[in-house]
């Protein structure tokens, strides 16, 4: 049973720690005195299994770190290097997890095949490390290349089933006189396949100084004078600040040679309302999962990772811990054991570091982590510049013409809304010809794109804007032109503010405020008043948070639809309605992987539908709204049907013909949604809906980052936020996250190193760790000190008739974001 005790201490620690199982201390009481009338004589008392599991956890589980947020709140995160390093260590993940983007022509179906990863994500954000025969290969070291070709590799990646590196190439190149070395940045970027690699820098650095001959007109390979780029025929400088002349390249030096791992991770985060109990506030929490598993894989339940959770502190400012663990781990690598014999390298020590390929979450988050001021602003996109035209947006449900309040629906299985702000009733007046379609240039088409550095500097703006008296309505009047708004910000600006309130005169409240600012914010802190986002390195917070289709598609086109058809073009066509519901009841929906519909659900409670319904409602709708609603609005429904399983689709054969295929249908969509009525462009999401073909082709197909696996993982959060000490739940439930991190490692049959066992295994000799003062040691890489569990708790979950396994998630309770929109035709 190593490394528990016995079988009592094993199946107990399992049976407390399942994430879908939470038990209370009296719950657990009761088992264990069922246990013993039951004739089990040995039985621990609650108290004695939990002291235990705590020490053990200690010692096997994850970290929890405790921050005082920069806003006030205190918060618990787990340690995201600890939990990727133990992904490399198990079994089950570490098999499916690829370290390398792929060129897989026109083919796309994974995020590795995407242009993020594969083109645009910063080089020394990749693995910087490959193997080919038996030399290590690191980034940013020169290296010989077959035909006496001097090389700097920047990019792994694979094509088929070779390795190829993206090179600088080297040219010799004399500067004042002196004989050196410029690195040529060619356009198409140089591809060498790595079994062309011939020797790198400590070996051709050896071989140079054991043949001289062979290398006499060639100048010494370092320092590299300059970088040329020559599709602008610009020169930049080399940037040797982590380059040593002696030991190569940084993560050379790092990690001893070892491999060295980028993970890139999907980062995720929701804020989920206290609409689902009454116990259950708002909490803000973090997830993740590892985006170089395959897309099978990575919408797994199994394979979402917590980070953090909070009823107090704000998303940004959770980020902020977040951020400063993944940006130190960028810096100084994180050990792991590697239990793969991938690469020619067996189990052992690898060097990894974590980075963040794509900020998820629903629109009015993804626009927070972009310092965007939300869908309802005028500038209401924050992917692009879009605008709406000033007083073209109508006024909450006000003005149209012979508007029908809504009925107030009882929901039926709670609202699953994503609370945008953009909440103006559908328009009833479909034959309105007043409010013509789109004009040119409206908000529908895309326009310049955002940029980081811009937003960083109007952030930065407002900082100074802030330190003068009477700037206040500058500010304001700055965030609705140019539609930055930084929650994270806010918070420091308020508090400058109330610094001077209760001063009168101009000139006495500058003097408090400089004051103020002079005791609180010193000049080198402003950058961290601003949003931790920016702070991620490589990620551009407005590119990088693809649109998603849960929200954008189902909970936004077809919700508005369908509530549009329901409620207003049906509104007290009493017949009409029972027919629909009687259509829907009919409808053989067999074939399309759905249960039968319901239809009087469906119709009656039109306005508070969830995802699950949408999904179901999307397919049907053309059969079952036929003669029931407008030509125009029919033939709006048409064309989302055409373009619902495009964007849906799975595997992607051609990602050019695919692209332009969407991009056409989105036109075709767009244009009949004008045709009948362009007051559906007063939301957002139509416009929003631009911008996925440009996010499929750089992240994979859509369901790679849609929400839903996320989406799922909010009921277990809530249900530890149940059984949580009330006082701190923020603690309470990332360790209980951490206890399951360990129990599911340790049933995939993940290595752990073994730590203080002969304390907690040995019932008669253990004694609780200390509570303070006692830390984790250092990595440790001898082989001998790595171990799994042993055979007995092998059985447990090998045993795919028990509940285990699927409790466990190794086998699947429910596959999620399997296309369910078949091409159909
Ligand atoms: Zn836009």
């Amino acid at each position: 049973w190593y490394p528990w005790r016995d079988r009592l201490y094993c199946t107990l620690d399992i049976l407390m720690h399942l994430p879908r199982s939470v038990f209370s201390e009296k719950q657990i009481d009761l088992m264990l005195w069922l246990l013993k009338v039951n004739g089990i004589t040995d039985c621990p008392s609650t108290k004695e299994v939990k002291d235990w599991s705590r020490d053990i956890n200690r010692l096997y589980g994850i970290d929890t770190f405790e921050y005082n947020g920069a806003l006030g709140h205190v918060y618990y995160v787990n340690s995201i290097s600890q939990m990727l390093a133990q992904e490399f260590a198990n079994p089950k993940v570490r098999h499916k997890l690829h370290v390398l983007p792929e060129d897989s022509g026109p083919r796309l179906s994974e995020a590795r095949q995407g242009k993020r990863w594969l083109h645009e994500l910063h080089s020394e954000l990749t693995t910087p490390w490959h193997r080919s025969g038996t030399t290590d290969y690191f980034t940013f070291e020169p290296t010989l290349a077959t035909k006496n070709r001097f090389v700097i590799p920047t990019r792994w990646f694979t094509r088929g089933d070779r390795t190829f590196a993206k090179c600088w190439d080297m040219e010799p190149v004399s500067v004042d006189g002196t004989q050196t070395w410029r690195a040529v940045v060619r356009s198409p970027e140089t591809e060498v396949p790595a079994d062309e690699l011939l020797k790198s820098y400590p070996e051709l650095k050896v071989h140079m100084a054991d043949f001289p001959d062979l290398y006499r007109n060639i100048p010494t390979l370092f320092p590299i004078h300059h970088v040329f780029h020559q599709e602008d025929g610009t020169c930049a400088e080399w940037d040797g600040v982590n380059w040593s002349n002696e030991k190569g390249s940084y993560w050379r030096q790092k990690s001893g040679g070892r491999p060295v791992y980028s993970v890139p991770i999907w980062l995720y985060c929701d804020d989920t309302s206290g609409n689902m109990s009454k116990k259950w506030n708002k909490h803000n929490s973090w997830l993740f999962t590892l985006a170089g598993l395959p897309r099978t894989e990575v919408t797994r339940e199994y394979n979402v990772h917590f980070l953090c959770t909070s009823n107090l502190a704000e998303p940004m400012e959770m980020l902020d811990g977040i951020q400063e663990e993944i940006s130190r781990a960028q810096r100084e690598g994180i050990w792991a054991w590697d239990c793969s014999k991938q690469d020619g390298c067996g189990p052992g020590p690898v060097m990894i570091f974590p980075v963040v390929l794509a900020l998820l979450g629903d629109n009015p988050m993804q626009s927070e982590m972009a310092c965007h001021i939300g869908l309802a602003g005028r500038k209401f996109c924050r992917v692009c510049e879009a605008e709406n035209d000033k007083g073209q947006r109508m006024p909450l449900g006000t003005d149209i013409p012979g508007g029908v309040a809504p009925p107030v629906d009882a929901s039926p299985s709670g609202p699953a809304d994503d609370n945008d702000t953009d909440n103006p009733d559908p328009p009833n007046a479909i034959y309105d010809t007043g409010s013509d379609t789109s004009q040119p240039g409206s908000p529908v088409e895309g326009t310049q794109p955002r940029r980081r550095h811009d937003t960083e500097r109007v952030l930065r703006n407002y900082i100074t804007d802030a330190k003068v008296i009477g700037n206040e309505g500058r500010i304001e009047a700055e965030k609705t032109r140019t539609g930055v708004k930084d929650t994270f910000l806010a918070h420091f600006l308020e508090k400058i503010k109330s610094s001077y309130k209760s001063h009168r005169g101009v000139d006495a409240q500058q003097k408090a405020l400089d004051l103020f600012w002079d005791k609180h914010f010193k000049e080198e802190e402003v950058e961290n008043m601003i949003n931790p986002v920016w702070r991620l390195k490589g990620l551009d917070a407005h590119q990088d948070t693809p649109v998603e289709i849960l929200h954008v598609v189902l909970l936004g086109l077809v919700k508005y639809f369908w509530r549009d058809a329901v409620r207003h073009q049906l509104h007290k066509k009493e017949d009409k309605l029972a027919e629909l519901a009687v259509r829907l009841d009919c409808i053989d929906v067999h074939g399309l992987g759905l249960s039968s519909l319901r239809g009087r659900t469906l119709v009656q409670y039109a306005g508070s539908l969830v995802g699950r319904d949408f999904r179901a409602v999307a397919q049907v709708a053309p059969f079952v709204l036929h003669n029931l609603i407008s030509p125009e609005s029919y033939e709006t429904w048409l064309s989302l049907s055409k373009l619902i399983p495009l964007i849906w689709q799975p595997e992607i054969e051609d990602i050019v013909a695919h692209s332009a295929l969407l991009k056409v249908e989105i036109h075709q969509f767009l244009l009949r949604t004008a045709r009948w009525t362009g007051r559906w462009f007063n939301k957002p999401k139509f416009h929003i809906l631009v911008h996925l073909p440009s996010h499929i082709e750089r992240f994979g197909p859509a369901i790679l980052f849609a929400t839903e696996a996320f989406e799922s993982f909010n009921a277990i959060i809530r249900a530890k936020s149940v059984h949580s000490n009330r006082a701190a739940p923020s603690r309470d439930i990332a360790e209980g996250f951490s206890q399951w991190e360990r129990i599911r490692h340790w049933l995939s049959g993940g290595w752990f190193r073994e730590l203080g066992v002969e304390n907690v295994m040995n019932m008669t000799t253990w004694k609780p760790l200390p509570a303070k003062g006692w830390t984790r040691p250092v990595f440790d890489p001898d082989p001998e000190g790595w171990k799994c569990t042993g055979m007995e708790s092998k059985k447990i979950v090998n045993d795919m008739d028990g509940p285990i396994p699927r409790y466990v998630g190794l086998v699947d309770r429910k596959r999620l974001g399997t296309s369910i929109f078949l091409r159909s035709g």
